[in-house]
């Protein structure tokens, strides 16, 4: 079988690590170009043979990603957080020419969580806050699955939620907790990241499942659960 060729941008970062990691212990993927903030320029016969992107890195690698991407045509996975409303439009206007995901969260637990608090809708007059915690190395606060979550929560409920309250401390990998308070009742959803391994895994999946989609378009991480 053809294996896919992965360009990974952010290749030297933990995430990237972590995903090249994935890669190599797979049979049909392999990690056929690299892209870290130490590159000298972009081998561009290279990176026309990539089969798919997958970028891990900071904002500021988002334009030149989606250069390389669209003048090859060639799918991209993002897993990148902190995006300004530019770069977020940046996104949207890429998948106008290639099919372009890009997911807060890539874990499989966390798609299911987002798809979860549509229940929230029956009982809306509940109290809501969103809690997360994370290492003390992450940049941005709140975390972009925070973000999503709260976008999804208040999609749910249909009213505007206190902003999500982010702790930093240690080396958590990732709790996410969402709790719906009455003044007789408590229900909390929670999700954690034992690992690092959980967003790597579930980028290799999405790349692969991208690579396969024939049109362009903004896909999400639950489109790989459950169908665009
Ligand atoms: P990190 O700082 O360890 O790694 C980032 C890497 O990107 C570094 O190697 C850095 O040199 C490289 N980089 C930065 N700017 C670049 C540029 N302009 N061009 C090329 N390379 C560049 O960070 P990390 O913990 O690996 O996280 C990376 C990103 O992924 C963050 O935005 C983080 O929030 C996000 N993240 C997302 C998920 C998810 O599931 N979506 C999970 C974990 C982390």
């Amino acid at each position: 079988m053809k294996k896919l060729k992965i360009g990974l941008v952010g290749a030297n970062g933990r995430m990237g690590q972590e995903i090249a990691t994935v890669i190599g212990a797979s049979n049909n993927s392999d990690v056929f170009y690299t892209i870290g903030r130490d590159k000298k320029s972009i081998d561009h016969k290279l990176a026309a043979k990539v089969d798919v992107w997958i970028d891990f890195s900071s904002p500021e690698a988002l334009p030149e990603v989606l250069k390389i991407a669209t003048r090859h045509k060639t799918p991209v996975v993002c897993g990148t957080t902190g995006f300004s409303k530019k770069e977020k439009s940046a996104l949207d206007k890429a998948s106008k020419e290639i099919p372009v995901l890009w997911a807060s969260n890539m874990s499989m637990g966390v798609a299911v969580l987002n798809e979860a608090l549509k229940v929230f809708n029956s009982i809306n007059n509940f109290d809501y806050q969103i809690e997360e915690f994370h290492h003390i190395r992450k940049k941005d606060k709140p975390s972009g699955t925070a973000i999503t979550l709260q976008e999804n929560l208040e999609k749910a409920v249909g009213k505007k939620c206190p902003e999500p309250l982010a702790v930093r401390g240690g080396g958590i990998f990732g709790v996410h907790k969402i709790h719906a308070m009455s003044d007789e009742e408590m229900i909390t959803f929670e999700h954690t990241a034992l690992n690092r391994t959980v967003f790597a895994k579930g980028a290799v999946r999405a790349a692969s499942w991208l690579a396969s989609q024939k049109k362009p378009g903004l896909y999400q991480i639950r489109d790989v659960l459950f169908g665009k």
